[in-house]
């Protein structure tokens, strides 16, 4: 069994965005050789998430108004967690947006469904950040 390991680094200029990362991950797998296995890849940070989804700028829009109002940034006060810190509501999103996505290996290629693809998902930026790729099979 062959094994693949990639940090990719992100600095995103503001405090939330979501970014496509499909063409990175796929330039992983054509490094990686593997034709038949499975890809992970996850935030390395517990206020960043990486989810599948479709690229489209409305959805995309609607998902930072919807976590926006499950987990508003302001009041800064308004969570315990936010002592010395301002960034309790970019926990919270990450939790429901997800740490990692798994993704099936087929012929060399990401075996994606309809419309699929992998978003970095950022709620606290301004800052590197990493994502893991571990691309493992044969
Ligand atoms: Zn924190």
């Amino acid at each position: 069994m062959k094994s693949y390991r990639k940090q990719l680094w992100f600095e995103v200029r503001t405090r939330r965005a979501f970014i496509n990362i499909t063409g990175q991950v796929q330039q992983c797998l054509r490094e990686s050789g593997i034709q038949e296995g499975l890809a992970l890849v996850n935030a390395m940070h517990i206020t960043a998430s990486v989810f599948i989804n479709d690229d489209e700028s409305g959805l995309h829009h609607d998902y930072d108004l919807w976590l926006e109002k499950l987990a508003p940034h302001e009041p800064v006060s308004a969570y315990r967690h936010n002592v010395g810190e301002d960034n309790a509501d970019a926990h919270m999103k990450r939790q429901i947006m997800g740490r990692e996505v798994v993704v099936a290996v087929t012929g060399g290629q990401l075996d994606f469904g309809t419309w699929e693809q992998i978003f970095y998902g950022e709620f606290d930026g301004r800052r590197r950040k990493r994502v893991l790729v571990k691309i493992i099979g044969e």
